[in-house]
């Protein structure tokens, strides 16, 4: 019976995934997902950031204290030009990949001195 319930599931989750959809504004850094950020923090090894830091899994919760300072670690680990184009493919890729026709995907380039995050780099 379980069984067939998850296949069920299954192929909810594939008609929904299959459906074009629109996305009106989702945020760069908050859009990033988990195995973006397993890239992003192994380039990065000296920061010693854990991926439990950066992400909020299925079923995982935070409070909104913790989910802002998550920002200020993720503004720690895309601080280059390559950092941002690596999570704006794979944000646009993964959108895509749910059925997404249509994103209109926002950030603001800031200056963060502690890390030399310049927005003349952008
Ligand atoms: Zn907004």
């Amino acid at each position: 019976m379980a069984a067939e319930r998850d296949g069920d599931g299954e192929r909810e989750l594939s008609f929904y995934r299959r459906l074009p959809k629109v996305e009106l504004h989702a945020h760069l850094n908050g859009s990033i997902s988990s195995a973006t950020m397993k890239k992003l923090t192994a380039q990065k090894p000296c920061l010693q950031i854990q991926n439990g830091m950066t992400v909020i899994d299925k079923g995982k919760k935070r409070t909104l204290d913790e989910c802002f300072q998550m920002f200020q670690i993720i503004y720690q680990i895309t601080t280059r030009p390559e950092d941002i184009l690596l999570i704006t493919k794979d944000v646009i890729k993964e959108f895509a990949d749910d059925g997404v026709k249509y994103l209109e995907l926002r950030s603001t380039p800031r200056e963060e001195k502690s890390t030399g995050t310049v927005c003349s780099g952008f």
